[in-house]
């Protein structure tokens, strides 16, 4: 958790491989959801409470944002 590294899973290199499989991120964004007490379903389901948006929806966030850019 060191402060001022740069680093954000969201835009990790993981969004960018993403970006080019759409089926993939699609689905995360689908099963990704907050559920009511604003924890993801998804991820819940792996036994402990993430709080939402958990990191694989900010991935598969970044990777449609990427997507509807389209490649450089
Ligand atoms: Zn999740």
């Amino acid at each position: 958790m060191a402060a001022g590294d740069g680093y954000t899973p969201g835009s990790g290199p993981m969004a960018g491989v993403l970006a080019g499989m759409p089926d993939v991120f699609g689905r995360l964004l689908a099963e990704h959801v907050p559920d009511r007490l604003g924890r993801c379903s998804a991820c819940r389901n792996a036994g402990s409470g993430v709080v939402w948006p958990c990191t694989l929806h900010q991935i598969a966030t970044r990777a449609a944002d990427l997507h509807a850019r389209g490649p450089r």
